[in-house]
């Protein structure tokens, strides 16, 4: 087992100016890579702590990767940092100094003196340049362990990793290809899911990591082979598997979205699909019709916001929005049936809910009623997404609860 530790390196982090987006992305890269992180931390501008952070990083695992502190100014300490912990000299390379002079020069300005220092190198060590900055990333190795030091800017730093880190660590590491397959699902949680599959999590070869994006919760799983064929073979049964014990959970392998999956199943199907939106008010319209070839399947989609228009437009009785409130359970069985009247569709979907704020007591933040409409018959599901007043988070959550409700209701009925 490889492992590694990450470090990022800024005053910033700490004052919590800044999310740290770069430990997420290479925890995920590092999954993916099959190498265990196993320990994450962060320092601010400050060499001393620096410097004892890497030694006791490498004193538990094989490699450190420290992002930030590459700039140009005297707080940016990290090279000088690393290179003095073990023991690399740094020298400067005129041919990374031409590139930087060359960088400004292209936006019209002169390099300051100050960014010199950023074409100082390690000797003996391995640099990555930087096609979207000035300050070049590296690779210490010393003893069988390596320090590697990259910008700390997102869009430099995930572009030095793709280019060079990745390779660099495939051919370090690896030996051979690693390939990687993500298992999606909607419905159940990340927790309740890595349970079903807790087995696989202590897998080395493939490996089987969990985690939670956007309200799903994803699988990845990743292997190391001499060559794609024998790494897809060692994957395939670990998937069936997985796929079998999460059954209907699973709407797709690798990058297929749930918009996607749903167009998908309407094409197939040979169906036509009219949506009614309160709440996510065109968010699901927006995301099916994101998908090329949707034309083919979704008819159209009203969004019917006040009680009046539902009334007028979807057939709604007043009564029931009386008796009942627009956000219930009886509205959006209406909805779901007046839009696939007013359109001929072969399915109509409806949404009524509360985005929040101004959500209390039986109807909270984030409460919805998901309505279905067609062949399989006329029903509509409660949902929470349980997110207090997060209007832009219960809108999209609410929306992918409908894109569900509806992939299974086709999967049922048709
Ligand atoms: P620069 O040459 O721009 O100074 P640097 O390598 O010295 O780059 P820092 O100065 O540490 O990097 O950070 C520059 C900017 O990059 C920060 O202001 C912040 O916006 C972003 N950044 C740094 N570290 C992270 C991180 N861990 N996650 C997300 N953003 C980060």
């Amino acid at each position: 087992m490889v492992t590694c530790e990450l470090l990022s390196v800024g005053t910033e982090l700490l004052l919590g100016d800044i999310l740290n987006t770069n430990v997420q992305y290479l925890s995920r890269e590092m999954a993916a890579l099959g190498i265990t992180v196993l320990h994450q931390s962060t320092v601010g501008d400050n060499a001393e702590r620096l410097s004892a952070e890497i030694r006791s990083s490498l004193s538990r695992s094989d490699m450190v990767i420290a992002t930030g502190g590459l700039g140009p100014t005297s707080d940016d300490i990290t090279k000088e940092v690393a290179c003095e912990v073990l023991g690399f000299r740094l020298v400067r390379d005129e041919g990374i100094l031409a590139e930087i002079e060359a960088y400004f020069r292209r936006r019209g300005h002169v390099m300051p003196a100050a960014n010199a220092k950023q074409a100082d190198v390690p000797e003996g060590g391995t640099v990555f340049k930087n096609s979207c900055g000035t300050a070049p990333g590296a690779a210490l190795e010393k003893d069988g362990k390596c320090v590697i030091i990259l910008p700390g800017p997102p869009r430099e730093m995930t572009a030095m990793f793709e280019q060079s880190v990745k390779p660099f660590l495939i051919s370090k590491y690896s030996g051979g290809v690693i390939v990687s397959h993500t298992i999606r699902t909607y419905g159940i949680g990340e927790s309740a899911m890595a349970l079903k599959v807790s087995d696989y999590l202590e897998n080395g070869n493939p490996t089987v990591a969990p985690y939670a994006k956007d309200g799903e919760a994803l699988l990845r799983v990743t292997a190391r082979a001499e060559n794609a064929e024998k790494a897809e073979a060692l994957m395939s049964p670990v998937i069936d598997d997985i796929k079998t014990r999460l059954s209907e959970y699973v709407y797709a392998v690798d990058s297929c979205s749930l918009q996607e999956t749903v167009v998908g199943l309407l094409r197939e199907k040979g169906l036509k699909l009219a949506l009614a939106e309160s709440c996510t008010a065109g968010y699901i319209a927006k995301r099916i019709t994101e998908i090329p070839g949707s034309s083919r399947v979704f008819d159209c989609g009203a969004v019917t916001y006040s009680n009046e228009m539902k009334t007028k437009l979807l057939n709604v009785s007043p009564e029931t929005i009386k008796n009942f409130g627009a956000v219930s359970e009886q509205t959006a069985v209406e909805m779901a049936r007046g839009i696939k009247e007013l359109s001929g569709a072969d399915i109509g979907l409806s949404v009524t809910g509360i985005a929040g704020p101004g959500g209390e007591g039986e109807k909270p933040d984030g409460l919805s009623y998901i309505g279905v409409c067609g062949n399989g018959g006329l029903f509509a599901e409660r949902f929470e997404t349980g997110r207090g007043n997060n209007r832009e988070y219960n809108r999209y959550c609410t929306a992918s609860k409908a894109l569900d409700v509806l992939r299974r209701f086709i999967i049922r009925n048709y």
